[in-house]
């Protein structure tokens, strides 16, 4: 039977008016399991009145009560994790132990968010100058929104709502249309955990509902994840409109492994980077760039017998490595693009494409496929695939592999192998990439330290979670005081400064 989902506004389901829907898939199946409804501008506007009725008492409440309820949240989301798994797996096609990983990455920023008295405290200047003292404040922005993709449809809103929240302000969600069940779980969560009604509310929908949160006056600040063109349309429109927006896209992270690296450890981080979560990840690695042909030839033998002992199967199977895609038409963008590299002379060492699953037959599977013999001017490499498809491009030595990480358009994140504590350094030092990994190849930062990746893959100047998450859902305010008792000066005509 099809599900019928809704939106969640003012602490309840409100079903959708606009009498148009998107399918949910059950991707390991390939067939409809939900509809979700897409919001018309005008229901967006109704969400939008939610949350602004219910920001100021929430944003005058206290900083330690707003983060009880939130750590209260965050028992809720353990008490129903494996329940929240099975769903964001049915829904997304990634394995159970993934999807857990999923939730437990977004729960860590909620964690950090509960610090919120800590995070939100200003600074004070005694005798800034005579009988002046100077402190500033962090206020809430009001309401504020929230874009999501669907690779992480709990991870991510957690990431932008957890601080949102605890800095006191309210927040409209637009999840991804393609697996929307489990943010709708999580917004029943926060009511369950005590959030005021409207605090946080989630709008399904699509571009007509991204537009109208992005023209409504009333949203201060928008956060978004998800693919370079729509960030880049998202923060420039944002900015158009008067709003502050961080706006973080796609990638294509390389690997780089030196002559001395541990092999055998490299290939296996390479295995579970490039081809976990079907490669669904906007930190998977997709280039690997052996240096020397030794090095070359030695490591794509490794991943040879690797991939020869991978299980793609069932999301729901405990022995599954990996599972679907999420769509048919990314099943389709993906086999697109390992027939390009086919036709641009790329060597197919792995090819994924007809993989079948017993009982599964309409299910949206590619297998893992690699490349060898790569080159720059390739569309394999050069764009995104977001699929299990890894590439070695061979480089001669360790100038011409920093120098690939560094020229890429993408800038999210970059992985070196060694044991070579100098190259190690000057490498984590010199790349133009935001997030680096030395012998760690998907180097997501805890969650008191910033997310963020560099040139194609972020737009905006600050980063997702970690101290930064709260200067973005703040505004700085900076008083000036003076007493009747201290010194008097009279009408003064002349700037006043500092000395
Ligand atoms: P997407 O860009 O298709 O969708 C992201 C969000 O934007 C969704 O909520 C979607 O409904 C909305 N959207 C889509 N088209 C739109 C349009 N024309 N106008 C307005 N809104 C629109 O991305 P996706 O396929 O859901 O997610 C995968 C992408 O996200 C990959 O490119 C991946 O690299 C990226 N990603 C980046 C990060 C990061 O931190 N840099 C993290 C996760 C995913």
């Amino acid at each position: 039977m099809v599900r019928e989902l809704s939106h969640y506004v003012g602490g309840q389901h409100v079903d959708g008016t606009s009498g148009r829907f998107a399918d949910v898939y059950d991707p390991c199946a390939g067939q409809v399991q939900a509809r979700v409804p897409l919001a018309s501008s005008d229901e967006v506007r109704n969400v939008v009145a939610a949350a602004e009725k219910a920001q100021p008492e929430w944003g005058a409440m206290n900083p330690q009560r707003r983060a009880r309820i939130l750590l209260k949240f965050v028992d809720l989301v353990n008490r129903d994790l494996d329940e929240l798994a099975a769903l964001l797996s049915s829904e997304h096609g990634k394995t159970l132990a993934d999807a857990r990983g999923d939730i437990q990455r977004g729960v860590e920023v909620v964690e950090f968010a509960a610090g919120a008295p800590h995070l939100l405290k200003g600074e004070f200047s005694d005798s800034a100058g005579a009988g002046i003292d100077v402190h500033s404040m962090r206020q809430p922005l009001g309401v504020v929104a929230g874009i999501t993709p669907f690779n992480f449809p709990a991870m991510i809103p957690l990431w932008k709502a957890g601080p949102a929240l605890a800095a006191g302000n309210s927040f409209v969600l637009k999840p991804s249309e393609r697996d929307p069940s489990v943010p709708l779980r999580l917004a029943e969560l926060f009511t369950e955990a005590g959030l005021p009604d409207g605090v946080f509310n989630v709008v399904n929908g699509d571009k007509e509902a991204v537009d109208a949160l992005l023209e409504d006056p009333r949203v201060q600040a928008v956060g978004f994840v998800g693919s370079t063109p729509i960030a880049q349309y998202i923060y420039a429109t944002a900015a158009a409109h008067g709003k502050r927006a961080q706006c973080f896209g796609g990638a294509k992270n390389h690997m780089v492994i030196m002559p001395d690296a541990d092999l055998d450890m490299a290939a296996d981080a390479l295995i579970g980077a490039g081809y976990g979560s079907a490669g669904e990840r906007c930190m998977a690695i997709s280039v690997a760039v052996p240096v020397g042909k030794a090095t070359a030839d030695a490591l794509v033998a490794r991943l040879r017998e690797r991939i020869a002992g991978l299980k793609v199967g069932h999301s729901l199977a405990k022995d599954s490595d990996f599972g679907p895609v999420v769509a048919a038409s990314a099943k389709e963008r993906i086999e697109g693009y390992i027939q390009s590299g086919v036709d641009a002379g790329a060597t197919l060492v792995e090819d994924g494409r007809g993989l079948t699953v017993d009982g599964c037959e309409g299910g949206f599977w590619v297998g893992p496929t690699l490349f060898d013999n790569v080159t720059k001017d390739m569309a394999i490499y050069r764009e995104e695939i977001f699929g299990p498809v890894l590439s070695v491009l061979r480089a001669e030595d360790y100038d011409e592999a920093l120098r690939l990480c560094s020229e890429h358009e993408f800038g999210n994140g970059v992985a070196i192998f060694t044991r070579d504590g100098d190259s190690a350094r000057d490498f984590a030092s010199r790349v133009q990439v935001g997030m680096v990994g030395i012998n760690v190849p998907i180097p997501v930062p805890i969650a008191y330290y910033t997310f963020g990746g560099w040139k194609a893959s972020g737009f905006g100047d600050l980063n997702q979670h970690g101290a930064d998450a709260f200067r973005f859902y703040t505004k700085t305010k900076t008083v000036t005081t003076r007493w009747p008792s201290g010194i008097r000066t009279g009408a003064s005509f002349v700037m006043p400064e500092g000395s």
